[in-house]
């Protein structure tokens, strides 16, 4: 029986520009796709842009073009930069897709018949750029509270979905899931905001017309949040690949950020519950990303597109400075000296400095080849001991997504090998003709094979030129990561000479 984990971004809105914060969601989800593989899992990670509203009519309008067409021109922003930061997506979700509109169509009927969808009339503040009615209270100064723009208040004929009758479910639901919103802070958002009791969610729209029709009253648009959340349901085959569906739902863990937290973890579930479907493992949702201390915006001009800080950083070093300088769920600032002083000090000084040292030694003394060892002594047994205890603690914070806590145990190691090389001095036992540096070599080497695994789902790329420099001929991603072999000798080592930096020094 293959181990199954599937994982999802949102579905990126596909009017906007990618900034930091679609790489962070989806770096993120990349991160723990990597590393479920390297645990053995099958994993499937689903990303996507969502497609449909009255903001991508009205862009396409202004150009005179159809908004599918507006669609087509618009995705290869997304597209193109997840290749640039290497993410290893499996599926990616259009909701323009014929696929798509089939089971929202399918769903709505669905639930339609059940009886939770009934018609009604709703009046309320919507925010266009927002696509979000809010009541008198949620409104801040007379305007939108997510964007602080001015709503105008709207009558139409809509129809409504019965959340209030889910409110019991839902309580229960968190009751005893209590890590189904992740961390905690937003979980008891979401327990606070369902104890207040829920209202029903108007689920269709006839103000505009870019959208997916109601089955059975068809000048009726689908809420675009009923339609973008199905995009879960969609990515795994819901209606076209029935066992694919099976395998991979109920879904381990839809990232997002916490602003979408209501539709995620309230409406989502709802809708769910109503289609006796099971409701995701996990809803994680992370903080937001200031540029050098202030907040990202259009007319501040200080959003950063994620291609710039790549060229001038470098993938993995982006990669792994997102999740390095601030624990994941948690606001983040991103300067460029903060970027710099991890690169410099992280990667080139401690991580950088070990590698290249630790091969040339093995160059050296050993002719470039590893041996098993035969005399113990010394810190021998200290560091192993350590390095299996942190690589335990290691799997522990990345299977609750504390990437920060799991990169510090990284760099514990790290540390401790640096005080072992210095305390051990290999020149002095190779000197001295001691049989025991092959152990000494045999534990840096070993260990720094376990650190380049370690890092890999943050840093593939950085990572596979080190397990290259280690002499090891497999593909990093093909060794399954397995605790009970930390300390084993593999075989099929060749020679290992020198290595050039792998982390140069960024000039401040
Ligand atoms: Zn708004």
């Amino acid at each position: 029986m293959n181990k199954h984990y599937y994982i999802t971004t949102p579905i990126y809105y596909i009017n906007d520009v990618p900034h930091i914060g679609h790489a962070y969601t989806t770096i993120a989800a990349d991160v723990m796709a990597r590393y479920k593989r390297m645990c053995g899992y099958d994993v499937f990670f689903l990303t996507g842009t969502d497609e449909h509203g009255q903001k991508v009519e009205k862009a396409a309008e202004q150009q005179g073009i159809h908004p599918k067409e507006h669609a087509d021109t618009m995705v290869h922003r997304f597209t193109d930069l997840w290749k640039v930061l290497n993410i290893s997506n499996d599926g990616f979700i259009r909701t323009t897709e014929e696929r798509h509109r089939k089971v929202v169509q399918y769903i709505f009927q669905k639930v339609y018949e059940s009886g939770d969808i009934y018609l009604g009339e709703y009046e309320d503040w919507y925010c266009v750029p927002c696509e979000t009615y809010f009541t008198e209270m949620q409104l801040v100064e007379g305007k939108c509270p997510d964007c602080l723009r001015k709503p105008e208040k709207l009558k139409e004929e809509s129809f409504f979905f019965r959340l209030s009758k889910y409110t019991e479910r839902l309580l229960g639901l968190l009751k005893e899931h209590k890590d189904f919103v992740m961390p905690d802070i937003r979980y008891n958002e979401v327990a606070s905001f369902v104890k207040g009791g829920l209202r029903d969610l108007s689920v269709s729209r006839t103000s505009f017309n870019w959208g997916i029709p109601v089955p059975m009253k068809t000048h009726h648009i689908i809420y675009v949040w009923f339609d973008a959340l199905a995009n879960y349901l969609t990515g795994i085959g819901f209606l076209d690949n029935v066992d694919m569906f099976k395998t991979f739902w109920p879904c381990d863990a839809h990232l997002i950020g916490k602003d979408i937290l209501r539709f995620h973890a309230v409406y989502w579930p709802g809708f769910l519950m109503s289609l006796e479907i099971e409701p995701p493992k996990h809803i994680f949702a992370h903080g937001w990303w200031t540029i050098e201390g202030q907040k990202m915006s259009k007319s501040l001009g200080n959003v950063i597109d994620p291609n710039e800080i790549v060229k001038a950083y470098g993938v993995d070093e982006f990669r792994f400075f997102l999740f390095r300088e601030v624990p994941f769920g948690m606001d983040g600032d991103f300067s460029k000296n903060a970027i710099i002083h991890r690169i410099n000090g992280d990667l080139a000084n401690d991580f950088g400095n070990l590698t290249s040292r630790s091969v040339a030694m093995i160059g050296k003394f050993l002719n470039g080849k590893i041996e098993r060892p035969e005399k113990k002594g010394g810190m021998d047994e200290y560091v192993e001991e350590n390095v299996k205890r942190l690589v335990e603690e290691y799997q522990k914070e990345m299977e609750i997504f504390s990437y920060h806590k799991a990169l510090h145990n990284v760099f514990e190691i790290i540390s401790i090998l640096n005080k072992y090389i210095d305390t051990e001095a290999p020149w002095r036992l190779s000197k001295e003709g001691d049989v025991r540096i092959k152990t000494v070599l045999y534990n840096i080497w070993n260990s720094l094979r376990i650190v380049a695994m370690l890092l890999y789902p943050f840093m593939p790329q950085k990572s596979e030129a080190i397990w290259h420099a280690l002499g090891i001929g497999k593909p990093i991603d093909k060794v399954l990561f397995d605790n009970e072999k930390v300390f084993y000798f593999m075989d099929d080592i060749s020679y290992i000479d020198k290595i050039k930096p792998v982390f140069p020094r960024i000039e401040e």
